[in-house]
């Protein structure tokens, strides 16, 4: 599942996208909205080259809807239209061939008044593995297409699925690969659970986990584990691992003597956190409310 991201593959992804770019008039840039510049290729601009875009911050269910929201102002001024969703119930997923007609609307205008029929608009979804895309290219389709799992070398028959009466979409989305250049980035990522535990040792991600959510979302951590305070600094490592020790104590996770076992409790924090039992959670926020911490 992992995919090894070498250069030959990237390569080989981005051509695999640009060649479909010349069969579609829209790129449905996917990311998650609890991580959407985590989520984000940083060669995205260069790939899709002028394509006209639409932005979905797909897993919203997930993500703070304060949050959300900012990041909606925030790519609307960076001159992208961006819809947020949730591909698994299908919430406002109805909004991407409207917005995408939407963002189109002078193209077709042309075509009407040169009196062509406009076809339907045709789209492709990229992002990252693990973002949502075969979820959502299912979902719009209302039935199985495509087979959950990420293979960027393989190619095949390429078809259109009509979504609705309007949209076409390709069926195998574009891959793209995350961010590497920062540390940071790669943990936020295996919180999210796009990242496997095989490449991140759990109880650092958990550490990680515990460390940002003691920091901006300590009400939640307190609630779900019956915490008594927050760490006095949050930059202190010994006083996030006595959280987690609290935590595994809490949750039974105990060795012989009495010691905790941390690997056990890291785990149950991460399955809560991707499960959403600690609530809505966003990891980053545009400007500087949610400035990018070291590790
Ligand atoms: P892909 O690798 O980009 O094709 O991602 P998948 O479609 O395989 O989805 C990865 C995981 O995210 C799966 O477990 C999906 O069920 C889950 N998922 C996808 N979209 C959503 C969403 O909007 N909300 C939630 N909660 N989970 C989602």
């Amino acid at each position: 599942m992992a995919i090894q991201w070498f250069p030959g593959h990237m390569t080989r992804a981005r051509r695999q996208i640009q060649d479909k770019l010349k069969l579609i008039d829209i790129a449905i840039e996917l990311l998650d909205a609890r991580v959407p510049l985590s989520s984000r290729n940083p060669m995205v601009d260069d790939i899709l080259q002028n394509k006209p875009r639409l932005i979905v911050l797909n897993k919203s269910d997930l993500a703070d809807p304060k949050t959300t929201e900012k990041w909606m102002t925030y790519f609307a001024q960076e001159g992208h239209e961006c819809v947020a969703v949730d591909s698994h119930t299908g919430t406002r997923v109805g909004d991407i061939p409207t917005k995408a007609k939407e963002l189109l609307h002078e193209k077709i205008s042309r075509q009407i008044a040169k009196g062509i029929n406009p076809r339907a608009v045709r789209g492709l979804i990229v992002g990252i593995p693990n973002v949502g895309k075969s979820t959502l290219i299912n979902r719009l389709a209302g039935r199985n297409i495509a087979a959950t799992g990420d293979k960027p070398g393989v190619t095949k028959g390429q078809q259109w699925i009509k979504v609705g009466t309007e949209m076409e979409l390709l069926d195998t989305p574009g891959i793209l690969w995350p961010k590497f250049e920062d540390q940071l980035v790669g943990y936020r990522l295996a919180m999210t659970g796009a990242i496997r535990e095989q490449i991140l040792n759990v109880d650092d991600i958990a550490f990680f986990a515990v460390r940002e959510l003691a920091d901006r979302y300590w009400p939640a951590l307190q609630e779900r584990y019956d915490l008594v305070k927050p760490p006095s600094d949050p930059e202190d490592s010994e006083e996030i691992v006595r959280i987690m020790e609290d935590i595994g104590r809490k949750r039974g996770c105990l060795m012989g003597g009495g010691r905790v076992d941390l690997e056990k409790a890291s785990g149950i924090i991460l399955r809560d956190l991707r499960a959403g039992k600690l609530g809505r959670i966003t990891l980053e926020a545009p400007y500087d409310d949610m400035p990018v911490r070291k590790l």
